[in-house]
């Protein structure tokens, strides 16, 4: 276990990106609190959980006092927000600490969200509140446990300065994230934008290094890095959408090089199974709804090939084809992981169920996560629970004929079709206790959310969607 004091960060990010960071400091927490450490994390990078709890850890998860290893910088990048460039974005109340290297080489970032303003801050003040913070923990840990890549949080500590929202003031915190990487599609539209050739080869000799290693002798490795982040995204999205996750600010900054979900804001989990759901308040147009992910994530990957155009090919007709096609990859990758990701979820290799199954779904709009549950008790002869969750439940029976016919393995359909998701309402009650300063709901929620597949007698009100005394559920961009 190693001390805060003593870890040995890298910076390569540092060392080899010169021009896409400002080196800068966090502002002081005059009180910090930890509210929430990861201990298992904690271990698995090596450091001492009970010792970031002490002034020392503190001083390091909130930034004030990082380790001498460490060099603390604002990442620079663009970004396509709800489809308008904005060509200077950056980490405006971030920073990133430095690389934690494991016994196995793997690299991790640990990064600091709510550390105060940098100056890629714009009109923001630089702070984050307790409850987007907590609301960020609790669902890439649910994330994380469910199987989808992720960053991971390591912690949560209160700074002691109140911050003033909408809602009103809250405990300013800071969010420490551990990610494969904080490379963004955002990064490289910055890098391009710059118009320095020779700093987005390094961008992507740097990304094809620490992400795709086996792509540096490929004959084109930057066309090879592009196929490898459209074959990520691909599956990253069919798994979101096979778990009703949804993530709410597609951005292009928000879209990583390493296939990680990143950056949870107005994200969400499904009640009911409806295409066009929409959480987050300023998303009007419902340009990032449930149903528009996938179509998303290919428009975003598209601004990534314009970003790699000049290192695909010299002459930019060439580069233009070269990119369409490996784009065009996306749709058959998309789709293949989704239906494979759906027979998983039905216990059967019969892809000729799902054309019927997919409309089902959007027809009769069950609740997502309890329609397959119930599913595997109709697998195992009681169809009464899935036929109760639908609006026509004669529409369901031809297919449920069918698909019985398939013999359905009803215990594999239960390891991976979650019981437990982290259900808006129950995440948000426990985020008020504990802005109140009652952890217990929080900690419960995250105890019921590491074990999504096993279902427990004693937690059904953890399974069970929200009554419909429960106003439709809201996400503010107030984080
Ligand atoms: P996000 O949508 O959370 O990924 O953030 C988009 C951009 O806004 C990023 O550049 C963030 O650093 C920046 N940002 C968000 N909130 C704040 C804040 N309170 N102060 C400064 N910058 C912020
Ligand atoms: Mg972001």
């Amino acid at each position: 276990m190693t001390a805060a004091t003593e870890i040995a960060f890298e910076n390569t990010f540092v060392r080899d990106l010169e021009g896409l960071y400002l080196p800068w400091e966090a502002a002081p927490a005059p009180d910090p609190q930890a509210v929430l450490v990861n201990d298992a994390l904690a271990a698995d990078l090596g450091l001492d959980p009970v010792e970031l709890r002490t002034p020392a850890g503190l001083g390091l998860l909130t930034g004030t006092a990082p380790p001498e290893s460490a060099t603390t910088v604002a990442q620079a990048y663009a970004g396509h927000q709800f489809g308008n460039y904005s060509p200077r974005l950056g980490d405006g109340r971030a920073l990133l600490v430095g690389e934690l290297v494991g016994a196995d080489g793997t690299r991790r970032d640990l990064h600091l969200k709510g550390s105060g303003r940098t100056p890629f801050a714009r009109g923001g003040d630089g702070k984050a509140p307790l409850g987007p913070m907590l609301r960020e923990y609790v669902i890439s840990e649910a994330m994380h446990a469910l199987g989808v890549p992720t960053t991971r949080s390591l912690a949560v500590v209160t700074t002691g300065e109140p911050v003033l929202r909408e809602q009103g003031p809250e405990p300013g915190a800071v969010l420490a994230r551990i990610a494969a990487s904080h490379l963004r599609v955002g990064t490289f539209q910055l890098t391009a934008a710059l118009g320095k050739p020779e700093l987005l080869r390094r961008l992507a000799d740097y990304a094809i290094a620490r992400h795709y290693p086996e792509l540096a002798d490929e004959e084109n490795p930057y066309l090879a890095l592009y196929r490898a982040v459209i074959a990520a995204q691909a599956r990253l999205v069919a798994q979101w959408m096979r778990l009703g996750f949804v993530h709410g600010v597609m951005n292009t900054d928000n879209v990583t090089i390493s296939g990680e979900t990143i950056d949870y804001g107005p994200c969400a989990f499904l009640d009911a199974h409806d295409p066009a759901t929409v959480y987050s308040s300023i998303d009007e147009g419902g340009r990032y709804a449930y149903g528009n992910q996938p179509g998303v994530a290919q428009w975003n990957l598209a601004r990534f090939g314009e970003a790699l155009l000049p290192l695909f090919d010299d002459d930019s007709d060439t580069a233009i084809g070269l990119a369409t096609e490996a784009l065009q990859g996306f749709a058959d990758a998309y789709l293949a992981a989704r239906d494979e990701g759906y027979l998983a979820k039905i216990g059967v290799g019969t892809p000729e169920l799902l054309e019927d199954l997919y409309r089902l779904l959007d027809e009769q709009k069950p609740d997502h996560t309890l329609f397959f549950r119930r599913l595997s008790d109709a697998a195992r002869g009681d169809t009464g629970p899935v036929r109760s969750l639908v609006t026509d439940p004669t529409a369901l029976d031809a297919w449920l004929g069918s698909w019985r016919a398939a013999g359905p393995d009803a215990d594999a359909m239960d390891r991976v079709n979650p019981i437990y998701i982290p259900r808006n309402h129950l995440v948000d009650e426990a985020l008020r206790a504990a802005v109140r300063g009652d952890l217990e709901p929080v900690q419960w929620l995250l105890q019921v959310l590491s074990h999504p597949y096993d279902e427990r007698e004693g937690y059904e009100r953890f399974a069970e969607p929200a009554g419909p005394d429960v106003p439709r559920f809201v996400t503010f961009c107030g984080t």
